[in-house]
């Protein structure tokens, strides 16, 4: 009698609890996970609006097929959906993301293709130095881990040695090999050679391969996927030193003569010293900030046609999106 009083009392306490314990983790669980489910797919629903984003305005357009133009080994037109770039895998590349960028910091940290592609290059002898205006120093960096490499084994595994200036120094540098750029600094390298009046800016080059984040940001320095050089630190300006010098104002100022950088521009090399954050010792290989006439003249032969994969669209997820976004949904 006595057991099954206590049978009958413990019961219903057993069975609340085990009750409780259970709606409340219940509760738990769907509290925790379900904002990042609606989350992504809401990452998901906005990439897909945003690739059917139809049509891109004249200059975007423009700006989207010098980037094709420029890299033909990897990317190629997308039939099914204007705003995006193909890459030869199937991969589809979201181009304008359709956020306005509040200000210079935020383009810098969360730019999309577009935003890459946006300031204008000038190559030649004139050097335009505006308020912020970077043309190359904006690179949306998921571009370029897919190209060269995403992390630095992956960099390393396509780094080759070029001879820097083989008639005096021969000094060996790291690039690399991928959309040519080993070869294109060796070519141009081999024409510096012939600078006789110029050599001192050019000989202790300061550095090409380094997996390295820019100072005092998040960002990869173009350095670390190979396709940058540093030509002789004596002869460079900086911006980051004069302001350290200077206060705020950015006092602009560069020895390095045209011959040289308009060298580097033939071979598809930007050149540091036309941002106002100037860099003088500064090339990076970026063809799709030239001039579409100066970028087909980088490529000897028209890539072979490759088969197309399936598409496979890359979510843009929310981790790309600029937090300011994110809290207003
Ligand atoms: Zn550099």
């Amino acid at each position: 009698m006595c057991k099954k009083i206590y049978l009958l009392r413990g019961t219903p306490v057993a069975f609340f609890r085990s009750l409780f314990l259970l709606v409340f983790g219940g509760i738990c669980f769907i509290t925790m996970t379900l904002p990042g489910t609606a989350a992504a797919q809401q990452d998901v629903a906005r990439t897909m609006e945003a690739l059917r984003r139809e049509p891109l305005t004249e200059t975007h357009e423009r700006q989207k097929q010098r980037l094709i133009a420029a890299y033909p080994d990897f990317l190629t037109q997308s039939d099914y959906y204007p705003n995006a770039v193909q890459w030869r895998d199937g991969t589809i590349m979201l181009f304008e993301d359709g956020r306005p960028k509040k200000n210079f910091e935020t383009l810098l940290n969360y730019p999309d293709l577009q935003d890459q592609m946006a300031m204008r290059y000038t190559p030649g002898d004139s050097i335009i130095i505006l308020p912020n205006h970077d043309p190359g120093r904006v690179r949306y960096e998921k571009f370029f881990k897919k190209m060269y490499g995403a992390t630095e084994a992956e960099v390393r595994a396509n780094l080759e040695t070029v001879y820097w200036l083989p008639g005096s120094i021969n000094q060996p540098l790291l690039v690399t090999t991928v959309n040519g750029v080993s070869e294109k600094l060796q070519a141009l390298s081999d024409t510096l050679d012939t600078l006789l009046a110029f050599q001192k800016y050019l000989v202790k080059p300061a550095g090409t391969f380094n997996w390295r984040v820019i100072k005092d940001t998040h960002r990869l320095s173009a350095h670390s996927f190979g396709i940058a050089i540093d030509i002789n630190v004596d002869f460079a300006h900086y911006w980051g030193w004069n302001q350290k010098q200077q206060g705020d104002y950015i006092g602009y100022h560069t020895d390095i003569p045209p011959e040289i950088f308009k060298i580097f521009e033939k071979y598809g090399f930007i050149w540091g010293g036309k941002w106002s954050h100037y860099d003088t010792m500064h090339f990076e290989y970026r063809p799709e900030m030239l001039p579409l006439h100066m970028i087909y003249l980088l490529q000897p032969h028209m890539p072979e046609p490759l088969p197309l994969r399936p598409l496979e669209v890359l979510p843009f997820l929310s981790t790309d999106v600029n937090p300011q976004y994110r809290e207003s949904g």
